[in-house]
């Protein structure tokens, strides 16, 4: 089906079917790396960092997108909701940027890395997860739906994207207080201990080191 097809819901609920090629990938992403689950944050962290860094950058010539002085990448578990939040203050998606961005695969890194991936040996699968970026897809390894609701800098009107990872995604009219990002996963039962701070800290210390933002990690239910 095409990545276009939309098909009208409620309340400004629109619905897509995620391209063929993403269908794929999500496949060969949450199955084939499932022993190396916890590199889902390292990806979410590192495109939470490449927003802000995007977002200073325009910052520079436009003074409306201006950074908050606090300006940091926020890991938020809540064991009781089951949600795992990594929110950030970054350049955020449009309604389009979203769709195009989170349901199809524009970035050649990614197709070669499905390519690499489906062809390697599964001993060998582990050391490409280092050479490649897996991407946001990956956070499907460790949610069973995940949402990402976004702001861009100098607008007021918010996104929530939706997926299962199942072969279509929800996009609709959302609310968030402050520009930026927030990816919202709801952590499947096989993955409890990515909802324990001391676990995601120690992920953050092995793959997310060489961040140059500021990483919180709060747990509870604010
Ligand atoms: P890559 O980071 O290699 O481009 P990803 O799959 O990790 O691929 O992310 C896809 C795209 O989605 C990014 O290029 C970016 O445009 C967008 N994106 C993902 N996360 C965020 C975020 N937190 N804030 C803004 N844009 C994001
Ligand atoms: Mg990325």
């Amino acid at each position: 089906m095409s990545e276009d097809t939309v098909h009208a819901q409620p309340q400004g609920v629109e619905q897509h079917e995620f391209s063929a090629e993403v269908g794929r990938l999500l496949d060969l992403v949450v199955h084939a790396l499932y022993s190396e689950r916890e590199i889902f944050l390292r990806e979410l962290v590192a495109n939470a960092a490449d927003a802000s860094d995007k977002r200073r950058f325009e910052a520079l010539t436009d003074a409306t997108k201006a950074l908050p002085a606090d300006a940091a990448i926020r890991i938020h578990p809540d064991k009781e909701a089951r949600l795992l939040t990594i929110s950030d203050d970054g350049a955020g998606m449009s309604r389009d940027e979203l769709a195009k961005n989170l349901g199809t695969i524009a970035r050649s890194g990614t197709r070669a890395f499905g390519e690499k991936l489906s062809d390697a040996k599964p001993e060998d699968r582990p050391s490409l997860i280092g050479q490649f970026g897996v991407g946001f897809y990956a956070a499907f390894m460790v949610a069973d739906r995940v949402e990402v609701t976004s702001r861009q800098p100098g607008t007021d009107v918010a996104w929530k994207w939706s997926s299962d990872g199942k072969g279509a995604y929800t996009i609709e009219p959302a609310t968030r207080e402050k520009p930026g990002t927030d990816i919202v996963l709801h952590i499947k039962s096989d993955a409890d201990d990515f909802l324990d701070a001391w676990r995601l800290r120690s992920i953050v210390r092995k793959w997310a080191d060489h961040i140059s933002w500021p990483i919180t990690i709060r747990e509870g239910d604010e």
